[in-house]
Formats: structure tokens, sequence, C-alpha cells
């Protein structure tokens, strides 16, 4: 499209023809940070300046924008209760979800003159609060799903976050074909798991992490093809192991029937004296990835030349968090079927999108937000089937690229155009949003970012003190009436009856903490948005990982990891 904005074309290949430099210093943090070629073209082609600030901070700034765990009851423009990913102090106008997708919404009426002159985020933001949003981000194909969001495909979920076709999950987040599941996070085909992270093919488990096709374990580690296991880790086909100690199944069923995870005491016990040690020490393979090359991160699948976390089946795409069947794309995160686009959060169906928020089946859109089925728009939202729109306001074709070649240039000129939208434009409070689950921040530093901090409200009924009880057993339908306060954060909460069915069937102690606070706990052992360059501790190639080789535990490349899971060289 740059052939129809010829100013603008003349600045960027001006600027590509003096600008070879792969070495860039953070705008944000100050640290370095190295493109390879494959990226430094991808901007190229798309006719978008070089990045400014730090891959990870680049997901971040994205993630800013769009909800992270929590749902609010709020009011709509009409004064009407509606449930929310915004906060009640968010400067956004909130509206149903029907309503916003419905023949009756027209976001045209919202339309204004972009002063080319002016700071383009400036009076983007203006726009951004003018123009209706729907509350929630929810999939019209989910069934009988509350308090969920940026779920696809989910069947009876409640207070469920992102991840595909799922079934019967509570309190979960990010997780792919999985089933009949509580607080669990990022897992892949398993069911019956409570309190589990990053596990896949794997059922009846409890508070394990990193396991792969294993059953009736509790509170393991980097497991593979184990079953009746107890506090184990980076042990292979194994059965009846206890703190990697091989016992007999009589001696191990003897064992098992001393430990009550039905009280949260015991758990708890078990949990700070001896388990949380042991993972602290142990090994952890630096990544994940299957049928790929040339792939560096983690949890890629069906990748080539890719640099990410979890992409399943992408060509050429690089910096990305989340995506599948993308091609030729920089900068991308919870997209689903992309291509030539750089800069996108939560885009479907996308061609050459640039700097786009939950746009769907768009082609050549840059700044847009919430658009679907539209062509060649600028700074638009919540349009339906248009072209040749800037600011929610319609041209001419032959308008459309002289005001866009204009528009582009001026921002090229002010070091604008190509920065995503900054965090000061988010109607999300930075605490309240998706960036703060993998990268908290303190009051004060939110607001150096200039974005907005949220007060949650806690407990103001001071009589109530109560936590939620710690055995399971004393426990009856009663407690559906009951409030409790969460210990940690002071935030009161509920136990809902399907929570309670599970734990009862599961046997294991309800917990005391706030949804909130369980799934923050999640998200830390799940890992972060930024790969660390580091070295195997063991052969000392060199890897790519989530995981901060600062932390206590041992990193390995995925050869020494089958190594030491082969030669049984943790067990006892
Ligand atoms: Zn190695």
């Amino acid at each position: 499209m740059l052939d129809n904005t010829p100013k603008f074309n003349q600045l960027i290949n001006d600027y590509y023809n003096n600008n070879h430099n792969l070495k860039i210093i953070c705008r944000e943090t100050g640290e370095e940070f190295e493109l390879s070629e494959g990226m430094y073209d991808t901007y190229k082609k798309n006719g978008v300046p070089l990045p400014t600030v730090a891959p990870h901070i680049r997901l971040l700034r994205m993630r800013a924008h769009m909800g992270g765990i929590e749902l609010f009851m709020r009011t709509d423009g009409q004064g009407k209760d509606i449930v929310s990913v915004y906060d009640p102090q968010s400067p956004g106008q909130i509206v149903d979800v029907d309503y916003a997708f419905s023949d009756e919404f027209n976001a045209l009426q919202y339309g204004k003159e972009l002063n080319v002159q002016e700071s383009f985020f400036s009076q983007w933001k203006k726009l951004s609060e003018t123009v209706p949003r729907p509350a929630i981000a929810t999939d019209d194909n989910s069934e009988n799903c509350t308090w969920c969001s940026y779920d696809l495909e989910f069947k009876n979920c409640y207070a469920t976050f992102g991840g595909v076709s799922n079934e019967n999950l509570l309190f979960c987040d990010m997780c792919i074909n999985s089933k009949h599941s509580v607080d669990s996070g990022n897992i892949t085909k398993s069911e019956w798991c409570y309190d589990s992270v990053s596990c896949f093919q794997c059922a009846n488990t409890y508070y394990s992490a990193f396991c792969e096709s294993s059953y009736d374990i509790a509170f393991c580690f980097g497991c593979k093809n184990v079953s009746n296991s107890f506090g184990c880790y980076n042990i292979q086909n194994k059965k009846y192991c206890f703190f990697n100690q091989q016992l007999t199944k009589d001696q191990y069923e003897e064992y098992m029937k001393k430990i009550d995870l039905g009280n949260r005491a015991v758990s708890d016990a078990y949990w700070q004296k001896k388990v949380k040690d042991l993972w602290a020490n142990a090994y952890l393979s630096a990544n994940v990835n299957f049928n790929s090359e040339r792939a560096l991160g983690d949890e890629l699948i069906n990748c080539k030349d890719t640099y990410g976390i979890s992409v399943f089946t992408a060509e050429r795409l690089y910096n990305t968090f989340d995506a599948s069947f993308a091609k030729d794309s920089c900068d991308i995160t919870t997209c689903n079927t992309i291509e030539k686009s750089v800069n996108c959060l939560r885009c479907i169906n996308a061609y050459e999108n640039k700097m786009c928020i939950a746009c769907e089946g768009c082609v050549d859109m840059e700044y847009c937000e919430n658009c679907v089925s539209c062509e060649h728009c600028f700074g638009c939202i919540g349009l339906n089937h248009k072209k040749f729109c800037i600011f929610n306001v319609e041209y001419s074709e032959e308008e459309y690229w002289k005001k866009l070649d204009e528009i582009k240039s001026a921002m090229f000129i002010r070091g604008e155009y190509g920065e995503f939208f900054p965090y000061f434009t988010s109607l999300f409070a930075y605490n309240t949003s998706h960036a703060d689950v993998f990268f908290p921040l303190e009051k004060e530093e939110v607001e150096k970012l200039q974005s907005r901090w949220y007060v949650f409200s806690k407990n103001n009924q001071t009589s109530l003190t109560e936590s939620v009880p710690e055995k399971l057993n004393s426990v009856g339908d009663d407690i559906l009436q009951k409030q409790f306060i969460c210990p940690s954060s002071g935030r009161l909460l509920r136990v809902v009856r399907p929570q309670l069915t599970f734990h009862k069937k599961m046997n294991v102690a309800l917990p005391a903490e706030h949804p909130s606070v369980r799934r923050k706990k999640k998200y830390k052992l799940m890992g972060g948005l930024k790969l660390h360059k580091t070295n195997c501790v063991e052969c000392q190639i060199e890897i790519y990982t989530r995981y901060n080789p600062a932390s206590s535990q041992k990193i390995v490349c995925g050869e020494c990891y089958n190594k030491i899971l082969l030669e049984d060289r943790m067990m006892l």
C-alpha cells in the first residue's frame, strides 16, 4: 500500500537506506537488544520503523490493552449494571456486547476530523474515550460460560480466561483442550487437574508443574510418564515414588492413607517444609518445542524461523507470544491467522494490520481497534464493513490516501509512527491488565509509565475476619452463602457450587486466597514474556528461555533435560 502514500514511502525508504543498525538501546529500560536479520526485514517490508523498546516491553505494551484476570461490575452508558473487563473507573464508554455488534450501533457517529499537526495519541485517547466498547471479550461459540473472558470455544466454564476448546474449567488461565480442572494455568490436553501449571496430557494431578503424560500425582515437578507419585521431581517412567524414593505399591498406599489433602494445613505444610525447596533446586527444560526448525523460544509447535513463546504453526514470525497460523509478522500477541502484520494484539484473520487491537477479518488497517471486515482504515474504532475511514470519518478513496500520506508522514517525523498505543491511552488500569500478570509493578512504577492504577476495594465489613475453612470435610452447602476474607489481599471471596463439587470429588481443600492472588502465583510459575539468552547449566550450549536464569532452578537444554530424566539421576 506504500505506493498510495508517496511522501511517507520516501521517508521510510530514506530511513531504511540510512539505518542498518541491529543493536538498539531500549527507550524504556535502557537495556540493549538485538534484532535478527529476519526481524529487521519484517519491519522494513511492512513499512514500519525499527522498534525503540525491548522485545518483552513491546509485548507488555500491547497486553496493557487487554484485560487480565479480573471482571468487574460497573454501569454501562444507560446506568445499567454490567459485567466488564473494564474497571469501574475506566474512562471508556462500556456497553453490552450484543449492542456493540448489532446493526443499531453506528460507530461513524463518533467520527472526528484528525488534526495532522497534533499528537496522534492524544487525539486517539479522546476518540477512544467516546466510542463505546463491548463490556467483555467473549466468544459466540462458547456455551454456558459465566465470568469468562478471551475464551475460544469453551463449554461450561467459570471465571476462566484465555485459551482454546476447554470444558468444565474453573478459575483457569490460558489452557488448551482441557477439561474438569480448577485453579490451573497453561495446561494442555489434561483433565482433573487442581492447582497445576504447564502440564501436558496429565490427569488427576494436584499441585504439580511441568509434568507430561502423568496421572495420580501430587506436588510433582518436571516428571514424565509418572503415576501414583508424590513430591517427586525430574523422574521418568516411574510408579509409587515418594519424594523421589521408589516404594512398593503397598508401601506407597500406606503413605498416602496418612496424607489428607482435604486438609489445607496438610498441603500447606508439605509445600512450606519440603516441596518448595525441592522445586527450587530442580532441573527445568529451557524450552519445549516440537516439529520446529530454526525456532528460538518456548512452546513452539510446527514453527519455522520463529522467535517467541506459545506459537502454533508459523513461519517468519518474530517476538510473538500466543499466536497460531501466522506468517511474516513481528510483535504479535494473542492473534490467530495473521499475515504481514506488525504490533498486533487479539487480531483474527488479519492481513497487513499494523498497531491494531482486536480487529477481525480486516485488511490494511493501522491504529484501529474492534473493527470487523474493514479495509484501508486508520485510527478507527468499532467499524463494521467500512473502507477508507480515518478517525471514524469516511472519505473518498482519493481523499483517503492523500490524507493518510500526510498523517503518516507527520507521525513519522514526530517519531510516533510505528509505536504501539502508549500506556496512557489504555482504557485498562495497568494492574487490571494482562501486562500485570507477567510483569507486576508497584503503583509508583505504573504512574511513571503514565498508566492508571486501580484500587481494589478491601473488606469494608469490619466484622468479617473469617477465612475459608481449612478442612473440606467440615464444609457443607451452607458455605455457598458465606463470604470470606483472603488472608493475603484482604479481598472478599466466595465459594461457588461447581468449585465445591470439584473439591469434594477430588478431596482437596478449598483455597483460602482470592482467585486473583491464586492466578498471579500460577503466572509467576509459568515464566515471563522475556526470552533470556543464557547457557545450559549442563553442556553450556546457548539457550533461549522464558525462565529467569537468575532463579535457583537449573535451566538446561532439551537434550540435557531428557538425559537427566533417562539416567534416573534424581532418584534416591
Ligand atoms: Zn545442555
